[in-house]
């Protein structure tokens, strides 16, 4: 059982270092219990808050402990009525091949194997924070415009495509041509504007001619800088994100700018809300999965996936996801050893 233990707390960005792989012998399932393989492990930004044991809304994984994730799995031996051998779980077991688990919060995904890493993307955590953050914080209007960073992540994508079927002006920023031509051109999205371009700022107000009425902030940094003065009267920020920052070891240099931007909220109106998705919207879970399994199914709204091969290449890939060098929701296929 091969197991990524968290081995140094990065300081900055991950390094070689920061993540040990162990072998253990597979774990068996006792009473009321039953053995997982893992088939998907999801990668997601929240992780390198993980990794950190900087106050935070849920706990830091612990030197030596296993590193947390998303997964799919398969039951390999259950003594659990309603989980048989060959079922695929929706499972939070982490960096690792086995583990074993007495089903609590689990969901059963049956035996059908096609397009079950969903589960960890547009049906499961990213399009539910981007559905709920979207219409309950952004909560947007036929007609106005909303702005979304990290547009081809899986959660900037569906936020974007959502507020298209919703009626508005959807203007994505996103790093590079090529991840903007899909946002335009695959996703529907009126404009996406490359944020390492020297005239970004410029380029964005452009695009935004009416001002913006929704920002959903994923990334903070130089874009949020781009984003806040061209805020309309009464603007929504769904604050879901601020990957930019993730590595960051001090506060940016510069003039504190603090004042600043409370003028702006004051002056504008402006209701900017944090969120942590399962804690403040989890009852609206149901209605998600019935709208956006439609959705998806019909065509409406599409999904980009990065799948990457063995768990061994989780470290690296995890980097990468924190850099932009992602193109779709990255997931590891872990499968068969
Ligand atoms: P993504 O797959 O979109 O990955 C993050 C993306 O952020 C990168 O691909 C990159 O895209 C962009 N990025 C990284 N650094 C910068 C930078 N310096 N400036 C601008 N963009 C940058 O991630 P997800 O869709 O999974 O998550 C998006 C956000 O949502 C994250 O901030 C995540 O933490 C947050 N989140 C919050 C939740 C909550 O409950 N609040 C739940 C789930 C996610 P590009 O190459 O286009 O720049």
């Amino acid at each position: 059982n091969r197991q990524w233990v968290l081995s140094q707390r990065p300081s900055g960005e991950p390094t070689e270092d920061t993540l040990t792989l162990i072998e253990t012998a597979i774990p068996v399932a006792g009473d009321q219990q039953m053995l997982l393989r893992t088939e998907f492990l999801s990668l997601d930004p929240y992780m390198r808050g993980r990794m950190s044991d900087a106050p935070s809304y849920a706990d830091p994984v612990e030197l030596g402990e296993v590193m947390v994730g998303g997964t799919v799995s398969q039951v390999v031996d259950s003594n659990i009525d309603g989980f048989a051998p060959g079922d695929f779980v929706l499972s939070y077991n982490g960096w690792q091949d086995y583990a074993v688990s007495d089903g609590v919060g689990l969901t059963n995904l049956g035996k059908s194997s096609s397009h079950l890493s969903w589960a960890l993307g547009i049906l499961g955590m990213p399009g539910f924070t981007a559905w709920a953050g979207l219409k309950q914080i952004g909560a947007p209007k036929a007609g106005e415009t909303i702005v979304v960073a990290a547009a081809t992540g899986p959660v900037g994508a569906t936020v974007g495509q959502i507020g298209k079927l919703l009626g508005c002006h959807v203007v994505g920023i996103a790093g590079g041509a090529e991840k903007c031509a899909y946002a335009v051109d695959e996703l529907g999205f009126d404009a996406c504007i490359d944020h390492k371009a020297a005239d970004f700022a410029v380029q964005l107000a452009k695009v935004s001619s009416k001002g913006i009425d929704v920002y959903f902030e994923s990334v903070g940094g130089k874009v949020l800088d781009a984003v806040i003065p061209l805020l309309n009267p009464n603007a929504r920020i769904p604050l879901c994100g601020l990957v930019s920052q993730y590595n960051a070891t001090n506060l940016p240099e510069g003039p504190d700018r603090m004042n600043w931007l409370m003028g702006q909220i004051l002056r504008k109106k402006i209701k900017l809300q944090g969120f942590i998705i399962f804690d403040d919207f989890g009852h609206l879970y149901p209605d998600f999965a019935t709208e956006m399994t439609a959705w998806v199914k019909s065509g409406k709204i599409k999904y980009r996936e990065e799948i990457i091969t063995g768990l061994e290449n989780a470290p690296n890939a995890f980097i990468g996801l924190l850099n932009g060098e992602s193109f779709g929701k990255r997931t590891i296929h872990v499968g068969q050893k």
